[in-house]
């Protein structure tokens, strides 16, 4: 089921609603992989799983 508020267009992921682009989870955690994050690509959703049987 999506979840209207967290919308996601990565459909790698485990938890993408799949026909639409929401996530599925009731709520993500984003994060970061840099020591001091200054613009979008420094961010990463946290929550992010591999959909098995993809890629
Ligand atoms: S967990 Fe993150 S990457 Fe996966 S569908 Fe939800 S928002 Fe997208």
């Amino acid at each position: 089921m999506k979840n209207e508020s967290i919308k996601c267009t990565i459909k790698s992921c485990a938890h993408h609603a799949k026909d639409e682009n929401y996530c599925s989870l009731d709520h993500i955690l984003v994060g970061t992989h840099e020591a001091n994050p200054t613009e979008k690509a420094c961010t990463d959703c946290e929550s992010f799983e591999l959909k098995k049987g993809c890629c």
